[in-house]
């Protein structure tokens, strides 16, 4: 019932140049396939405008990487929501744990963007994890638990159904370790669990959550067929469209 969503997370990587490229072929690749699928693409900014362009007509989405919350003003260097939707942003990648972490990020923040976001009609793409250090110490939950309630304050109900929760454990990120398929599922069913005690079960069933943290296509398959892992947010692997297109076509 819900359908999968399979995401790329650009990073800082690839110019003007090599952005036009990569979607020309990741575009070739997907021509007159039927997918069972979302597809978006987040690039860095520089390369937004001119993708909305290359997509356009393909079903290949597009999102933005990060954006501040407030509307405009002495922000310097800081985007917004507004600035993302006239390049043609569909959605926005919020809460990422390199955010979290190089830029200092703190639930407070993120539950601001992720409002702001959702008042412009952007689709956050919402990132929680735990660290290698927490889950050792068997915190998981625990993290998952703040990380989500101090994200989604005074989401509304039907706020929350346009929110695409990413779960991606920090000690998975570009290391090549990922998650077990049990693992991950684990966390996913926990966070469907706390989405229904903080909204309904139906709300928590329409919800999809998106595992993150080294997926290739090598291990796509098995992640993805959880039962309550909607898709994947892909890193490192969403760079070649090859990998990314067996990413897509696992799901
Ligand atoms: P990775 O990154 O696939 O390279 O591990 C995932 C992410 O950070 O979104």
């Amino acid at each position: 019932m819900r359908r999968k969503v399979i995401a790329g997370n650009w990073k800082m990587n690839n110019d003007l140049q090599q952005s036009v490229s990569l979607i020309e072929e990741l575009k070739n690749k997907l021509e007159n396939k039927s997918l069972n699928c979302d597809v978006i693409i987040c690039p860095p900014f520089t390369s937004l405008y001119e993708a909305k362009k290359l997509i356009d007509g393909s079903a290949i989405k597009l999102g933005a990487q990060n954006m501040f919350y407030e509307d405009s003003g002495a922000y310097t260097g800081e985007i917004s929501a507004q600035m993302l939707k006239s390049v043609g942003c569909e959605y926005v990648i919020l809460g990422h744990s390199e955010r979290r972490t190089i830029f200092g990020e703190r639930d407070e923040v993120i539950n601001k963007k992720i409002k702001k976001a959702l008042s412009q009609k952007l689709k956050p793409i919402f990132c929680v994890g735990e660290t290698l250090e927490e889950r050792e110490k068997d915190i998981t939950e625990k993290v998952i638990k703040k990380q989500i309630e101090k994200g989604l304050v005074d989401v509304t109900p039907d706020e929350v159904l346009d929110v695409i929760i990413a779960y991606e454990p920090v000690w998975a990120i570009g290391t090549g370790r990922t998650a077990t398929p049990q693992q991950a599922q684990e966390v996913h069913n926990f966070i469907r669990k706390l989405l229904a005690n903080m909204y309904s079960k139906d709300f928590a069933n329409m919800i999809v959550i998106q595992y993150g943290g080294s997926v290739k296509p090598e291990n796509a398959g098995e992640l993805l067929s959880q039962k309550d892992i909607d898709g994947a947010l892909v890193g490192g692997a969403c760079l070649k469209a090859e990998s990314f297109l067996g990413i897509i076509e696992a799901a």
